[in-house]
């Protein structure tokens, strides 16, 4: 029966210490080893569960989440950020396994360091907003974030100077511990340093032994001509250094693209609305209209052109990401009409609106005064 609640599985209370879980848990390993138990499965499966319990609840930043989240929290990585304790238990596991039934069957070699487990640093994703003019003819950008940097101070020993590392007294240095009970024996990683055979003794001042620190980082990001609006980039090994010389995470750089005041994107053509006057559009004519390098071309408006109608101008778009093609800029006619009009204007408007057959407001207005007057 596999059993999630890790302290029950090595018979120790919730706020039992480091002490008391190594001590439980070697009780039960030696108990339970298939060494001692050849052939029988409960044993087995007992020895990996106990073995899975003391990885956890041995590992502070790991017993803290499974106090947390439980062992989801772990599969999950909850609170720990990406790139966090998924992978634990393929791994660890395997590599925990490793060492000891390679040991099983290399009996009384025992010696070598065991390797320290490093860990890959977070990813990280920050955003980059650019103008449609950067995005159009590519841009490089300085991006300001914060990230997890091996500690200069002492090159991510976390130990102040050389005298701040020493000898691990549980393993005399060795990296490995070996347990043994009448004719059996076996060895593993020592649990005190991680099987690296030192110990902090004196932390480093800057990190406190954490042998990383957050700070401040500035990464020139090379945005591509026609990015879109939301684009991804990712800048290998970016992110926060590794653990104990694991490789670094990865940085996520999302472009946003600012709002322009003439044109919208649409895929790769640019749109624009242009203004037309009334007696323009009816009578024909030319105009221009802004370009994204700058300046403007002129466009052709023939006579008669309606309210919404698109013009296309051919290669005056976005580049297409990568590639020479370019879109088009797509020129949306917005039919102005005069708020105010001159005199001499009103007299115009009101001799078209006879020679059409309507009624000029005036004379609507006439009309309804005679009508109340004459009932
Ligand atoms: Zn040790
Ligand atoms: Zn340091």
């Amino acid at each position: 029966m596999a059993s999630n609640d890790y302290y029950r599985t090595l018979g120790v209370a919730r706020n039992a210490g480091h002490d008391e879980i190594k001590t439980a848990y070697r009780k039960l390993a030696m108990k339970h080893h298939p060494d001692r138990n050849p052939g029988n499965n409960d044993s087995e499966s007992a020895f990996k569960e106990i073995n899975e319990a003391y990885e956890v609840l041995s590992t502070p930043e790991k017993r803290q989440i499974y106090d947390q989240y439980g062992v989801d929290g772990l599969k999950a990585g909850a609170g720990g950020g990406r790139g966090g304790f998924g992978g634990f238990q393929g791994a660890d596991l395997g590599d925990m396994f490793g060492d000891l039934f390679e040991n099983l069957f290399t009996q009384g070699q025992g010696g070598g360091r065991g390797k320290p487990r490093t860990r890959r640093g977070a990813d990280l994703k920050y955003g980059a907003s650019i103008t449609l003019e950067e995005a159009f003819s590519g841009v490089k950008v300085p991006v300001n974030f914060e990230r997890t940097e091996v500690c200069q101070e002492c090159d991510g020993t976390g130990a102040r100077g050389k005298t701040g590392i020493r000898k691990c007294p549980a393993c005399q240095g060795a990296g490995r511990v070996q347990y043994s009970q009448g004719f059996f024996s076996f060895s593993q990683a020592c649990p005190d340093c991680g099987g690296q055979g030192e110990v902090i003794s004196t932390p480093c001042r800057a990190c406190g032994g954490a042998g990383r620190q957050k700070k401040s980082a500035i990464i020139n990001i090379k945005i591509p001509a026609g990015v879109e609006d939301g684009a991804v980039l990712r800048v290998s090994g970016g992110g926060d250094a590794g653990l104990r010389g694991g490789d670094s995470g990865d940085l996520y750089i999302q472009v946003s693209l600012k709002h322009h005041p003439h044109f919208e994107r649409q895929g790769p053509d640019l749109a624009y609305e242009c203004p037309v006057a009334v007696w323009q559009a009816a009578l024909g004519g030319e105009t221009d209209v802004p370009v994204i390098e700058g300046g403007r071309v002129k466009i052709k408006i023939p006579q008669g052109t309606q309210h919404g109608k698109v013009f296309r101008v051919p290669k005056q778009g976005m580049p297409a990401a990568g590639g020479r093609d370019r879109g088009d800029l797509l020129v949306k006619v917005k039919l102005e009409v005069p708020h105010d009009l001159t005199p001499r204007q009103r007299e115009l408007f009101e001799e078209l609106a006879k020679i059409a057959g309507h009624e000029t407001p005036a004379e609507e207005k006439e009309k309804s005064f005679f009508k109340k007057i004459l009932g």
